[in-house]
Order: structure tokens, then C-alpha cells, then sequence
């Protein structure tokens, strides 16, 4: 087993990845920006080493910093987490080419996902369905509006490249194409660097459901149960939870099938996500994230299982400690996010507890929450035997959570939670903006 791991990343996913290899007894080395000289994964971190300026571009983007540190403190292996560089194949491959161990898949099974277009065409290969929409990337309005007429409005134009709720432009007719494809591949270049786009039919408030995989690059396949992400802010996740209360048990039995074979067949490494957009009982493949994501842990709590940990011992060569046939989900586990409205230095905090709750953060009094990265400063997470017990709980300790000094969407969150259509289980994507008004 490795001895020592960096941690290409700051904020809470670092601190818990920290957390994860002291249990495995893996030493860590912390990165960190000249503006988190005080952050908490810089504190509980065995080694933590400046690596530049605020800005991310010259810190934690900076490949050079990044490989080089961890050649210097004798690094065995390097944790992208998520974000910053974890899908970033030039970045796996440096890493490898320093002598230097992935945790994550294989950085040509990273490039043939990340791009929407390839991935696409890889989950029909492999007998997924896929959203109706173009066959390849879109530059003509001419082109578009073939696209747009086998698919009839709305359509979603989408970059290739995106991530994070970005580059999308939803567009009602044929007059709104050229403008709003030139908008989507400008956004999709300055963000991504690539502004090759693609068009999807737009559907109507579908459920976005993603399943949960852990793979050992051998070709086999552990499959953790669906989280439901439907609730978002601007195409961003403001709550998960795991089952998803729109998903039947055959449901999640096809989905997983046509999963497990494309990540068995490309022999796939680590812990990555497939997500899907849900209509009634149809479901269609949207796109792979190839690393661990934000909302992991509630698949920790239905599958009682350290995600972090297996995904290092997969990539580390070891045996996943996963039987991928004897999975099994018990109760129900939300996750609610906590975003920080403004920067800010916290001056009191009072952490939720009890049974079945738990607090991902790097906040502590004192804490900077900086204007420089992104916006979430925490992760509420709760389980309990129903979905309907899990809400109580989730309430119960966002009504505990104090944060002082920095103004955080904890009652946003309690609004949402304590909806009538949000309790009864049937809702989509559309929710946020359906509520938004009484938020
Ligand atoms: P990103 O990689 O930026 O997160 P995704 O492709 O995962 O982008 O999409 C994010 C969200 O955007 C989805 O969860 C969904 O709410 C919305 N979305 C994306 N494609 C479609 C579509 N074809 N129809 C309806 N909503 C969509």
C-alpha cells in the first residue's frame, strides 16, 4: 500500500479525503493558495505546501506547481478530488508520467467520457439510451435546426466540454438558434477552453438520477444504488438523496445493466458517477463523471461504505472491498448543500449531531470563506429508515447548524425541505424555479 498521497485540491472534499487515508494510515500532503494559508485541510494535513497565489489559474490549476510538489515531498499517488483538475486527462497523464499513481481511471478512458459528444455515442454503443438529439457536434445554424426539427422544441444547446451547469442554452425556435449557438460555444471556449457544442431535446422537468460505481480496472463492477440530484439552482445541485423516490427496482435493474456493461468494457478504475435524465419510466444517459462527486456521501450511508477509501485502493491496485453482487441499500440518506451568499470570516459555528448525521465542511471559527472559489462551505448529510424520517432529521439539524459571520442558504435549504411537493417525492428539475418565488 502507498505511504503518502497529495491532495490536488482545497476545501471540504480535501479534508475528507485527508480523513479517509489517516484511517488507511496514508500520509497526506496539502496544497494550498497563498489565500488558505489558514484553511482547515492545510491544518490536518501531515505536509501542506504553498503552491501559489489566490487565483486558481496560477495554484491549484497550475499542473507544473501540482507535479512538481508532489515529486518533491515523495509522493506516491495524487487525489484530484473533484472540481479544479479531476477530469483533466493532460493532468492524469503528467501525474503518471512522473512516476506517479492516478486515483482515477485511465486518462484515455477520462478523454473518451469528458467530452458529451463521444460520450454519447460510447453509452449507444453500449446499448444505453441516450437524450434525442445530434449525432455529433453543432457549428451551422443550418445543422442546428435539422437537429432541432427531429427533435422538436425546446432543445438544449450544450458544450461538449461542460461541466457544472455551464454553457447551456435552452432555445423555443428556429429564429433563436444562430444567436444562442454562437452564445453557448462563446461561454463554452472562455470556460472550457473548447467551444465545440452539441443540441439535446429539452425535456420537460425529468428527475436527474445518477448511479454510483466503483470499479477495480479489471472489469469489475460494483453498482451503489441512484442518487436523485433533481434539485437544482441553475442546472446546480442543491439537494441529493439516495434512493431516488422516482426510480421502481427494474428501473434501477436496467440502468445498472447497461452501466455495468459500459464501465466493465472499458475496464474502468476508480469511483465515477452515470447520470441520467428520468421521464416517467424512461430513462436516458446524460453523461459519466469520471471521479468521485460532491454528493458521495449519501451512497456512504444507504451502502454503509467509505467511497474515498475504496476508490484509493482500487486505483492503488489493491482489492475493492466491495462484493459487487451482495450491494444492498437500507434506509434513506439526504444531503442537503450549504452555500456561503457572500465571503466572509465565520466567528461562531455550532455543528449539528446525533444519530445518523454529518457535517462535510472545512469551516471553523475563525475560517475564511474566500471570494476566489466556490461558493459551498459545507455538506449536511443525514440517515434514517424512511425517506420521511430522513427529512425530519435533515430539519432537525439544519435548525442546529449555526454559521455566524458569513451569510449561508440555510433557510433556502428548510423551505425547500419542508414543501409539500418536495415531501410527497414527485417532482423534477423544474422545482426550484416552481418555488423559487415563496423561497
Ligand atoms: P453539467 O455537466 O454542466 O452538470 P449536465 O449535462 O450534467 O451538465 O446537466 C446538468 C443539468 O442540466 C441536468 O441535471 C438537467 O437539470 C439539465 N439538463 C441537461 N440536459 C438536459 C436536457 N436534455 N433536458 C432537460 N434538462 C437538461
Amino acid at each position: 500500500m502507498i505511504k503518502r498521497l497529495m491532495i490536488a485540491n482545497r476545501g471540504e472534499i480535501a479534508v475528507r479525503i485527508i480523513r479517509t487515508c489517516r484511517e488507511l494510515g496514508i500520509e497526506t500532503v496539502a496544497v494550498y493558495s497563498t489565500a488558505d494559508a489558514d484553511a482547515l485541510h492545510v491544518r490536518l494535513a501531515d505536509i501542506a505546501v504553498c503552491i501559489g497565489p489566490a487565483k486558481a489559474a496560477q495554484s491549484y490549476l497550475s499542473v507544473p506547481a501540482l507535479i512538481t510538489t508532489a515529486v518533491r515531498t515523495g509522493c506516491e499517488a495524487v487525489h484530484p478530488g473533484v472540481g479544479f483538475l479531476s477530469e483533466n486527462s493532460n493532468f492524469a497523464r503528467e501525474v503518471i508520467k512522473a512516476g506517479l499513481l492516478w486515483i482515477g481511471p485511465d486518462p484515455d478512458v477520462i478523454d473518451l467520457l469528458g467530452d458529451k459528444v463521444t460520450a454519447r455515442e460510447t453509452a449507444l454503443k453500449y446499448g444505453l439510451p441516450v437524450t434525442p438529439g445530434s449525432d455529433g457536434p453543432i457549428s451551422t445554424k443550418e445543422e442546428a435546426i435539422v437537429v432541432a426539427k427531429k427533435c422538436g422544441y425546446p432543445v438544449i444547446i450544450k458544450a461538449a466540454s461542460g461541466g457544472g451547469g455551464k454553457g447551456m442554452r435552452i432555445v423555443m425556435k428556429d429564429e433563436e438558434l444562430e444567436e444562442n449557438l454562437k452564445i453557448a460555444s462563446r461561454e463554452a471556449e472562455a470556460n472550457f477552453s473548447d467551444g465545440t457544442v452539441y443540441i439535446e431535446k429539452y425535456l420537460q422537468n425529468p428527475r436527474h438520477v445518477e448511479l454510483q460505481i466503483i470499479a477495480d480496472g479489471k472489469g469489475r463492477v460494483a453498482i451503489l444504488g441512484e442518487r436523485d440530484c433533481s434539485v437544482q439552482r441553475n442546472h446546480q445541485k442543491l439537494i441529493e438523496e439516495s434512493p431516488s423516490p422516482g426510480v421502481t427496482p427494474e428501473m434501477r435493474e436496467a440502468m445498472s445493466k447497461g452501466a455495468r456493461n459500459l464501465f466493465s468494457s472499458l475496464k474502468y478504475r476508480g469511483a465515477g458517477t452515470i447520470e441520467f435524465l428520468v421521464v416517467a419510466d424512461q430513462f436516458f444517459f446524460m453523461e459519466v463523471n469520471a471521479r468521485i462527486q460532491v454528493e458521495h456521501p449519501v451512497s456512504e450511508f444507504v451502502t454503509g461504505t467509505d467511497l474515498i477509501r475504496e476508490q484509493i485502493l482500487v486505483c492503488c491496485g489493491e482489492c475493492m472491498t466491495i462484493d459487487p453482487d451482495a450491494v444492498t441499500l437500507s434506509g434513506w440518506s439526504i444531503e442537503a448543500r450549504i452555500n456561503a451568499l457572500s465571503p466572509g470570516k465565520v466567528k461562531h459555528l455550532e455543528v449539528p449531531g446525533g444519530p445518523g448525521v454529518r457535517f462535510d465542511s472545512f469551516l471553523y471559527a475563525g475560517a475564511t470563506v474566500s471570494p476566489h472559489y466556490d461558493s459551498m462551505v459545507g455538506k449536511l448529510i443525514v440517515h434514517d429508515t424512511s425517506r420521511q424520517r430522513a427529512l425530519n432529521r435533515l430539519i432537525r439539524a439544519l435548525d442546529e447548524l449555526k454559521i455566524d459571520g458569513v451569510q449561508v442558504n440555510i433557510a433556502t435549504q428548510r423551505k425547500i425541505l419542508s414543501n409539500a411537493i418536495f415531501r410527497s417525492g414527485q417532482f423534477g428539475t423544474g422545482l426550484y424555479a416552481q418555488l423559487e418565488a415563496t423561497l
